[in-house]
């Protein structure tokens, strides 16, 4: 073990079963350790860095507000606050903005934010949240509830009262539930990423919205790692054609410094009211003016770019030996291999590519600007892994 290893596994909590190695620096969609080997990432930090390392427009906009001021607190008004909120409201058709640190937190807000909602307009008794079976909203002990996965949920109960599991896909599952409970809203991935990058079906994605439109139930679509790009759309929600209530997002909108952001639309913009809730780092400068310089990059272009990447892998992965199959949306892939994912993920890493798994799968979440030649380059190491004896 070396020395870094071995003060890390000493002083940090053991939370993380970490690979062994030790990032130093990057450049773009290339890592490099500390013994110099370099390695094409496809994982930017589970969905976080989507411009890469090193990215000149981000990191000019995080040094220049660094230079005029690093944190003010939410007792007064700041720049990159109001900007970024401005142009996620004007990126989405969504009213207001909610700014947390993480995944986590912008859940947490979703959740208070549809509590109140059914609470001021149908009783304090309706306070359920269906999520979905296999889903993945965060740690804290009230996402985890919200969390259809009991693997994590152990050693952890008593969890937050007031979450009920639908199976995905299962449209007359979900109206049993609704009709036999109080609900206050669906709240669910288009794309389950940590469950296996498992796209929503479009149908059960309509009937959600059926279901939520004619009970006035809130729809909240959790959008931290299907969200800023990653599917080939700004949020995945509108490769469907549905309007949330409330989105939660957070990953790839700060590209490396911690920020979440709960966005609601017109309905429910203004059910939290002062004193209702904060966060003493949410909305912080730093991290708005490099989410600011993310977000204003998100166009067209971009997309369309994503939307050729991503077919990019399907068609070169598809049908190639050793792989079973492939899942996913844009730049959010899975691949299920025939030899175990954790197994395919070390030779990968052996050979200079990184990936991430998402339970059985093999999971690519690479940065969306990575260049074609760094991507072909990757598939190709991914592919002859997968069929290697
Ligand atoms: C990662 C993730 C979270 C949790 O985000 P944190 O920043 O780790 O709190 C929540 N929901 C989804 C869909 C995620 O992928």
């Amino acid at each position: 073990m070396s020395e870094l290893q071995n003060i890390d596994s000493l002083f940090v909590a053991n939370t993380y079963n970490r690979f062994p190695i030790e990032i130093k620096e990057g450049n773009g969609s290339i890592l490099k350790d500390f013994n110099g080997k370099e390695y094409i990432d496809l994982g930017s930090g589970i969905g976080v860095t989507i411009f890469g390392i090193n990215d000149k427009p981000w990191k000019d906009a995080v040094i220049n507000q660094i230079n005029t001021l690093q944190h003010a607190s939410n007792l007064y008004y700041t720049k990159p606050c109001a900007d970024l909120a401005k142009a996620l409201c004007e990126k989405t058709g969504m009213k207001k903005v909610f700014f947390g640190n993480s995944g986590a937190e912008a859940n947490e807000c979703a959740i208070k934010v549809a509590r109140k909602y059914a609470e001021e307009k149908k009783g304090n008794d309706y306070y359920k949240i269906i999520t979905l079976v296999n889903s993945f909203h965060g740690r804290t002990i009230t996402t985890l509830a919200a969390t259809g996965q009991d693997v994590f949920h152990k050693s952890f109960t008593p969890l937050t009262d007031g979450f009920l599991y639908a199976k995905a896909n299962d449209v007359d599952g979900l109206r049993e539930l609704v009709k036999n409970n109080k609900v206050a809203a669906i709240m669910f991935e288009c794309v389950q990423g940590e469950g296996g990058v498992l796209p929503l079906n479009a149908d059960f994605i309509k009937a959600i919205d059926d279901i939520c439109k004619s009970e006035d139930i809130l729809m909240v679509v959790d959008e931290v790692q299907t969200g800023n790009g990653r599917t080939g759309k700004m949020y995945a929600y509108m490769n469907f054609g549905i309007n949330p209530d409330i989105v939660s997002t957070a990953k790839g909108l700060g590209g490396g410094l911690p920020i979440g952001a709960c966005l609601m639309n017109e309905k429910v913009q203004n059910v939290l009211k002062f004193g209702d809730h904060g966060s003493t780092f949410g909305g912080n400068p730093v991290a708005c003016a490099g989410a600011l310089s993310i977000v204003n990059r998100i166009d067209d272009k971009l997309l369309d770019d994503v939307k050729a990447k991503s077919e990019y892998v399907f068609n070169s992965l598809n049908g190639s030996e050793g792989i079973e199959s492939l899942s996913g949306l844009g730049l959010m892939i899975g691949i299920k291999t025939v030899k175990p994912a954790k197994e395919v993920v070390l030779k990968c890493m052996e050979k200079g590519v990184i990936c991430l798994t998402a339970k059985d799968k093999v999971r690519l979440l690479p940065a969306l600007n990575i260049n074609m030649e760094d991507l072909k380059k990757a598939v190709e190491i991914i592919k002859e892994v997968a069929k290697e004896n």
